[in-house]
């Protein structure tokens, strides 16, 4: 059977990863790499320091996938055990080489030290293995066939394992598969629109085979469609991009807040500052969260006046002035309450916008008409009021401030998308 040299496999190795005291980050580095030359990485697989398991692993894999990619356990102690599977996937022994043994006896010799007898271990390889050098460490990586894949395998430290995917891997791999096709790829970030509404929107562009081919991700409110196209040209690929690029803008157009910078408040700033509008805030359940979003955009500073964290009904009255009457009637987390307080944020600074959030954080506090995760905001522009109402339900409190956090953030940049040219 020919596999296929477009589809691999990403393989990290090492207990400290499987014990979960260190987090993975090098298979997906390698993906995004390999996806850059066309060849899509389809499973990753986390492995400890183990023979018999990798071997097995290796095994496998080779047997579905041309290209299998896997980095770490190649130190010099008895528990990198990498090159021992390696060995046993191919059915070969280790074979010492004497040229890397010799290399590694010059780089300590060059630091003025013994080696010790365990880096031996380093200069053994599967018999028939291409030797991948190490230009950072000491290390060497290689390339050996299992069956029909090719099993490459790159040091675990993430700077030894990028220098040796760019100056071993790829150029083989280009030599080997050909150049492929040429990739073209972007990002949208949109908010105010759930994962699945996004899928309804966009039907059979978000199929694996399509082409450019649409993936989504959300992380608090914000969705992240990335558009990837392959063409046999460079040309081709951007073409096929742009179109369906364009295609998305159109239809997401009210949603669509940058296709870059995938922070909300970066936005925000951009139009605040473009426009040369005044800002004001007034928090309660988040706590100076949103204040802190908005602080984190550099220039911001031109025109973003105060923030308060009212916590307390005797703040809300003290410093923004509220009614204590209308908490008194409505409560705190109200719409009245969250309208009056995002007018006293604008009185008091002097801002043209004003937002103000109020709400049930949890895990106490709700009661069935006001639960937990009822939040009201108020955004007053230019003196006229607004309120908006959300319920994040049923989350956990850290839950609720991010997204209560993050809806703040979009409800002031619909407020300034709505008026453009204003
Ligand atoms: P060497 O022993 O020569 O440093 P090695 O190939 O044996 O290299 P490992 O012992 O497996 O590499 O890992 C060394 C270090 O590299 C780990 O302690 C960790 O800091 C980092 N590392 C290994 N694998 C990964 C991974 N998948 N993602 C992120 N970091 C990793
Ligand atoms: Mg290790």
């Amino acid at each position: 059977m020919i596999l296929d040299p477009r589809r691999a496999a990403v393989v990290a190795i090492g207990n400290e990863l499987i014990e979960g005291s260190l987090a993975d980050t090098n298979s997906g580095a390698i993906a995004a790499r390999l996806a850059e030359l066309g060849v899509v990485a389809e499973q990753f697989a986390v492995l400890g320091d183990d023979v018999a398991q990798l071997e097995r692993a290796f095994l496998g894999l080779c047997h579905d996938y041309a290209i299998v990619v896997a980095s770490g356990g190649l130190g010099p102690t008895l528990d990198d055990v990498t090159r021992e599977a390696a060995a046993a996937a191919a059915g070969v022994p280790l074979e010492l080489s004497e040229e890397v043994l010799a290399w590694l006896r010059g780089l300590y010799r060059a630091r003025n030290r013994p080696m010790p007898e365990a880096n031996v271990r380093q200069a053994r390889f599967p018999l028939g293995a291409q030797i991948m050098p190490n230009s950072c460490g000491t290390a060497p990586g290689f390339r050996l066939w299992i069956g029909g894949g090719m099993l490459a395998v790159l040091p675990g430290p993430p700077r030894e394992m990028r220098e040796m995917l760019e100056q071993q891997l790829i150029p083989w791999i280009r030599s080997t598969c050909g150049e492929g096709p040429a990739v073209a790829s972007t990002s949208l970030n949109l908010v105010g629109l759930a994962e699945s509404q996004f899928a309804d929107q966009v039907g059979d562009w978000m199929d694996r085979r399509a082409n450019p081919r649409l993936d989504v991700t959300a992380h608090f409110g914000v969705l992240r469609a990335k558009l990837r196209a392959s063409a046999a040209t460079r040309e081709g690929a951007q073409r096929l991009l742009d179109e369906r690029a364009r295609q998305l803008r159109e239809r997401f157009a009210e949603h669509l807040f940058s296709e870059d910078e995938p922070r909300l408040e970066f936005a925000l700033g951009r139009l605040l500052l473009e426009r040369g509008i005044t800002l004001a805030t007034a928090e309660s359940c988040t706590g100076g969260l949103v204040a802190g979003r908005i602080t984190a955009v550099p220039g911001i500073s031109a025109v973003y006046r105060e923030g308060w964290v009212t916590y307390s009904n005797e703040a809300k009255i003290r410093s923004l002035g509220v009614d204590g009457e209308l908490i008194a009637r409505h409560g705190a987390v109200s719409s009245e309450v969250a309208a009056a307080m995002a007018q006293g944020a604008a009185r008091t600074s002097g801002a043209r916008l004003a937002l103000s959030v109020t709400g049930i954080a949890g895990p106490d506090g709700g009661t069935a008409e006001k639960p937990v995760g009822l939040v009201h905001y108020g955004v007053c522009r230019d003196g006229a009021v607004s309120a908006h109402e959300r319920r994040f339900a049923p989350l956990d409190r850290e839950s609720i401030r991010q997204y209560a956090t993050h809806t703040a953030l979009e409800l002031l940049w619909r407020s300034l998308r709505s008026e453009r040219g204003r």
